[in-house]
This record gives C-alpha cells, structure tokens and sequence, in this order.
C-alpha cells in the first residue's frame, strides 16, 4: 500500500479512453461515449474479483459508508455500534445518517471487541460496523452470532482492508453490506472513490438508486426516469473510476509485494522476545498492507518511535498521538463541534461518550506501533529497514529498562 506507488501507463491509458471521448459521466450519453464504461466495467471487476453479487461505486470511502448506512434504514433514532480505533469517517457517516455513532473498546486484534459489543447493545442499536483496521479483519464470527442473536446490521468497514479474506471469503462480502475507499493512499486508488458490496438484491438496488438521487436507470431518457425515493449524489466519475479500473487489474500482485515485504519485516521483529503482534482472526486473509505490534508499555512505544525517527525510518505511527484515527484526540466529537444543530438525543448519545473510558483500547493502542508495507521498497531496502527496526526497538528497551 497505496496503490498510488505504481502509478503507471495502463492508468494513463485508461483515463486517456475517457478523455478521447469527453464523456466524464458515468450515465447516458449512449451515442458519444463509444462504448466506454469505465464505472460500470469497475463494477463488475470489483463483483468478479470480491466474489459479491453487487457492486455500488461512490465518490468516496465516506460517502460508500453513507449509502450503506441509508439501505440499511439507519436514520434518526437509531445508534451505530463502532471501533475507538478507525477513521473519522465512521463517525461522520453515521451523524450524517442523524443517527448515535456508540463507541466500543477493541482488543488485541486492533479491531471491535465483541465481548464489548454484546454489552453496548441497546432497543435503539441497529447495525454494528466493525472496521478492518490496518488490513486486516475483525473477529467477524463472533460478531456476525451477536448480530443474528439480536436481529442487527453487519455492515464491514473495509476500507483499509481491500482483497483481504476471512476463512476464504472476501472481507466487506460478510456482512449484510460493506464499504471500500479507492482514496488516494488506499490499496487501490481511483485518485477519489469508494464502493458499496452486498449479495442481497433488495439493498443494491437501493444502493444504485440512492447514490443518484434516486434515479432508477431504466430506459434512455435520465429526464423521465422515476424516483420511488429521495437520495442523494454520491456518483463517481469516469475519470477516477477509469484509474481504479487500471489498479484493481493489478491487485494480485500488489498483495504478492505487500505479503513478501511484510514478512520479512515481521520475522525480524519476532527475534525480540518483548516484542507481541496483532491477533489476526484469520492470518491467511491478511492482506499485509501494515505490520502492527505491541511493546511491552506505553513508554517502550515512546521510545520506539523516538528511536525509529532518530534512526531515520519514516511510515509508522503510534495512534494513541494520532488525531484521525483514535478516540482520545476526537475533541471535535465529544464536544459536539457540529456547524449544524444535532437531534437531542444524538447529543445526549455524545455527552454519554464524553464522559466514557475506553481504558482496553487505551492499554492497546498506547503500546501499538504499526508500519505502512510499501510496495515501492526493493528487497534490499526491506532488509535493510527490517534491521533498522530491530536495533532502534532493542535500543528502545534497554533505555526502558534503566
Ligand atoms: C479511508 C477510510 C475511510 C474513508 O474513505 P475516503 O475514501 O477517504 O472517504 C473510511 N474508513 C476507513 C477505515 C478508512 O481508512
């Protein structure tokens, strides 16, 4: 990851079909478009290769989480059960919806705790959206049981986690929908784009029709088509769908580079005894676009990634700093920081998270440091960095240590 680094001409290609013809649109224009699909040929490449019967493209990430939120019926009244430890968007996308996003503490898979979900449920919960964080997947067993138990949503965030698998299935495929960024620093990358996937009928077609204001792309005349409900415009354009078209021809071996760098990473690191890595429900289905591990404190962490810096390794984080992506530094959220009024009760929902503890997230994250997998690396850089990492962490520990 991100698919960014290997950029090249079939991309260039591809957008240059779209530019040939000047038909930036992904609907009509039948007569001027020369045959040129570019969304729809994406669609049906993201179908064969997620094994899903439905592909829906958006513009992004965020607004793939909005489309799932809205098919599934998630509006005023209703809360959302997500990780501490995901991107903001989870959250955005479920205000958005009017709904109460409900935060739930993660365990040592860096992703949603089912134990902690089953207490958070409540008459109001409607979906519980797990994020496969740093490409790879949640407990998904476990809280696919919790969701059948109490007749729930599993919507699968999977935006980090593209052509990851989970006992042989493709993640965000698992759940009753799922969401995938195209971003620019995401596994594959349209420059901006996102998809929405389910097997179920009923809710692609209100996927399809949703992202397009409710249109239901029946016949030749956009002007006459009906509108059996509201939506809104979340359409992707020819142009970023033609790059993600390029990129996605591509994803075998992008996950070939991602799992060989990782793994030569990863056995370094395992030669230090204090070090711990991630559980991975299902290892095989890693998609290897992070290696994450744990030191043994929040202060060997520190050290590590002082010592990491001075060493001059650069694409890691410890996200317990990180105002994007961890629960302590969303201020904005708690204090409700909104350009817009809230329903009362999404904002007695957020004074209730205001005054939360998430201290397991908290002994997680605070010792966690994962390193981005890129794909640009050769093998000699990775060996190189491999031992870099593993003096500056020994040199960490020993500074603990005294
Ligand atoms: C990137 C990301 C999103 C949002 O995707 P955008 O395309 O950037 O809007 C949502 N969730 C997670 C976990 C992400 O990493």
């Amino acid at each position: 990851m991100p698919g960014f680094e290997l950029f090249g001409d079939e991309e260039r290609r591809e957008v240059n079909e779209v530019l040939e013809t000047g038909i930036l649109m992904r609907y009509g224009f039948d007569g001027l478009r020369k045959g040129r699909w570019k969304a729809r040929e994406l669609e049906q490449a993201l179908q064969d290769k997620l094994q899903v019967k439905h592909a829906q493209l958006t513009t992004s990430g965020t607004a793939a989480l909005s489309v799932a939120l809205a098919i599934l019926g998630v509006g005023a009244g209703d809360e959302v059960i997500m990780p501490t430890f995901t991107f903001v968007a989870s959250f955005e996308a479920i205000l958005m919806a009017g709904a109460t996003p409900v935060l739930v503490d993660i365990d040592d898979s860096l992703t949603l705790d089912p134990a902690a979900v089953e207490t958070a449920i409540t008459p109001r919960t409607k979906v519980v959206m797990p994020v496969h964080m740093c490409g790879a997947m949640a407990d998904l067993d476990p809280l696919r049981t919790i969701c059948e138990r109490h007749n729930l949503y599993l919507l699968e965030d999977a935006c980090q986690a593209f052509a990851g698998t989970y006992h042989g299935q493709y993640l965000g495929t698992i759940g009753h929908a799922g969401c995938f960024s195209f971003d620019f620093v995401k596994t594959i990358t349209c420059g901006e784009g996102g998809a929405v996937v389910t097997n179920d009928d009923d809710l692609a077609r209100k996927a399809d029709y949703f992202a397009d204001h409710g249109h239901t792309h029946e016949g030749t005349d956009r002007g006459a088509e009906d509108h059996p409900f509201m939506g809104y415009n979340f359409r992707i354009s020819e142009l970023n769908a033609a790059v993600g078209l390029a990129q996605i021809r591509r994803i075998d071996e992008f996950l070939q580079i991602q799992r060989r760098h990782k793994s030569i990473l990863k056995k370094a690191l395992a030669e230090i005894p204090e070090i711990t890595f991630r559980r991975l429900p299902d290892e095989a289905g890693d998609s290897a676009t992070f290696l994450s591990f744990f030191l043994p404190s929040a202060e060997a962490a520190n050290r590590t990634v002082e010592a990491f810096r001075e060493a001059g390794i650069d694409a890691f984080w410890n996200y317990y700093e990180n105002n994007w992506h961890y629960v302590r530094k969303w201020e904005h959220l708690k204090d409700a920081k909104t350009l817009y009024p809230l329903a009362p009760d999404v904002l007695t929902g957020l004074r209730t998270l205001k005054e939360k503890r998430f201290d397991q997230s908290d002994h997680y994250i605070s010792r966690n440091i994962s390193c981005l997998i890129k794909l640009s690396w050769t093998e000699d850089e990775v060996r190189a960095r491999a031992h870099k990492m593993v003096e500056a962490v020994r040199k960490a520990l020993a500074k603990t240590n005294t």
